[in-house]
């Protein structure tokens, strides 16, 4: 029983731990699942924000190279301003977000311009994608930094650019198309990133051009030393979590724009990825705990009661077992009542029947009892009886033995498996036993107190009475008596066979 508790309760144990770890794996897949989507989502953001980019520089690139084209044209400088205009700019790109697309001389000056046949005084020889497309003959398309533009008031914007190659192949000019840094803000504004996330488009230099949400401060702003800049420069494309110069925990996903010095990122808050990941994870691990808690605790509940219902159960069976000895136990002298002797001596009787064994049968009484009493009081007299008792247990030594108070002053002493020689020894045994206790008695006529004993010995066959050896030893002890008292009678054994099988070994 105290097993299968402990099997049980480890049982519910295993099956409460199960939930909880089998909980566990669920939410960290899921958790790995929200990481996973976010970072496909931004993947897929990043490549469409990149075609978009990568397109439309691309247009206007060609926009670029059909100026230059048109003023490769020999008879170019021969026609009108007008048409000149029209021939250089034809198959321009126009548009919104799109600045004006201006030709520089060999010095820098503006000398076309795409929004006016009398194109603006100014110079532009300070700005990079003048001066790189003059250092470096062989950059081709070249994305400058952000600038202010002067023509537009200060607009943020970037340029493209190309060399314009003189007839001899010297350098003979630039051809730049402007666009506004707006245009990025717009692509960008209308994704829908969460408050924590951001996208934001850097040169290859490492300087900020556009980003959403837009801050003020990042116009222009130098991120070639930080370090994401330096891991979104070392593949073309890739993702990766890392802290924000705000410090920020972000994923960010970064793509770079064709063969452009150009990268895209997409960043999202990691808090932000997880933030329905947490609101489920804290109600599945409410209720998986309140479950896990529940099961513990009937388990716990039911193993208490169990080992209580155990120990009342414990205690019943000994307080059982301590009622069944008192029952079969004679109050006076601590031997077995009459009770216990007459179902032990039907045991032992059919036991000698089935295994053909003799069984031997004491009665004891002690004599003159009435006027021991009569002369030393009745407490004295059950003193006396406790002390015959006791000599009676010490005289039978067999564990199959058994003395019993049969009533008032007599005893008797079941011996199982014992002949006519035994039963008489243990029988001298006692009666010399009780009259070495040497207890004065004035009315008997020894002096002292002394008992008689009556032996019967029988080999009980099948269907005889156990009420026969009782009569036999009876009948015995009552000659014991007339002859005198203070002797064993074995006179049993000089009777004839009868029934019963006191038959065998008489010699
Ligand atoms: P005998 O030698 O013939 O056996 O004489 P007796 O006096 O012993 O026989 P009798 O049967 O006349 O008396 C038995 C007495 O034993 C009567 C009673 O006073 C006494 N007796 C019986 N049971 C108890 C007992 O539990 N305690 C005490 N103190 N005396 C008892
Ligand atoms: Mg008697
Ligand atoms: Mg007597």
């Amino acid at each position: 029983m105290r097993k299968t508790i402990r099997w049980l309760t480890i049982l519910s144990m295993g099956v409460a731990s199960g939930m909880l770890a089998l909980g566990a794996i669920v939410l960290l897949d899921a958790r790995e699942d929200a990481w996973q989507q976010a970072k496909q989502a931004s993947a897929n953001l990043a490549l469409v924000l990149e075609r978009d980019i990568a397109r439309n520089i691309a247009l206007y690139d060609l926009s670029l190279q059909g100026v230059i084209t048109a003023l490769q044209q020999p008879d170019i400088d021969q026609v009108s301003p007008q048409i000149r205009h029209m021939a250089v700019f034809d198959s321009s790109a126009s548009g919104e977000d799109l600045g004006s697309i201006l030709v520089l001389n060999t010095a820098g000056s503006v000398v076309e311009d795409s929004t006016s046949i009398v194109p603006h005084t100014l110079n532009l020889a300070d700005r990079d994608y003048f001066r790189v497309q003059e250092e470096r003959p062989d950059i081709g398309l070249y994305v400058s930094r952000p600038f202010l533009s002067r023509l537009r008031g200060g607009d943020a914007s970037i340029a493209i650019s190309r060399r314009i190659p003189a007839s001899d192949g010297r350098f003979g000019g630039v051809v730049m198309g402007a666009l506004r840094v707006a245009y990025f803000q717009k692509l960008f504004e209308k994704l829908n990133l969460g408050p924590g996330g951001s996208v934001t488009l850097i040169g290859g230099d490492g300087r900020l051009i556009a980003r959403y949400p837009v801050l003020e401060a990042d116009f222009n702003r130098d991120m070639s030393n930080s370090t994401t800049f330096r891991k979104f420069a070392a593949a073309p494309q890739g993702s990766f979590e890392g802290a924000s110069s705000y410090g920020v925990r972000r994923l960010y996903t970064y793509q770079h724009i064709g063969n452009l010095p150009l990268i895209l990122s997409v960043a999202l808050s990691v808090d932000e990825i997880y933030s329905a990941w947490w609101r489920k994870t804290l109600i599945v691990a409410t209720i998986l705990v309140v479950l896990c808690g529940a099961t513990v605790a009937l388990c716990l509940l039911f193993r208490r009661e169990m080992l209580r219902r155990l120990a009342a159960e414990g205690a019943l069976v000994e307080a059982a077992d301590k009622l069944s000895v008192i029952a079969a136990t004679d109050g006076l002298t601590g031997l077995a009542n009459r009770r216990a002797f007459d179902a032990r001596l039907r045991v032992e009787w059919n036991r000698a029947i089935r295994a053909e064994t003799p069984i031997a049968l004491l009665m004891l009484d002690a004599d003159c009892f009435k006027l021991y009493n009569d002369g030393y009081g009745h407490q004295e007299g059950d003193r006396v009886l406790q002390m015959i008792a006791t000599c009676i247990q010490k005289s039978i030594r067999r564990p199959g033995d058994l003395g019993a108070r049969y009533g008032g002053e007599e005893f008797v002493a079941v011996l199982p498996n014992t002949d006519w020689a035994g039963a008489s020894t243990v029988a001298e045994a006692i009666r010399s036993a009780v009259e070495g206790l040497d207890i004065p008695h004035a009315g008997s006529p020894s002096g002292r107190l002394t008992v008689s004993i009556g032996v019967a010995v029988a080999r009980p066959l099948l269907g005889e009475a156990e009420s026969l050896i009782v009569k036999e030893a009876d009948d015995a002890l009552y000659d014991a008596k007339h002859a005198g008292r203070n002797r064993v009678n074995t006179a049993g054994r000089d009777d004839p066979p009868i029934a019963m099988g006191l038959a065998e070994d008489w010699g």
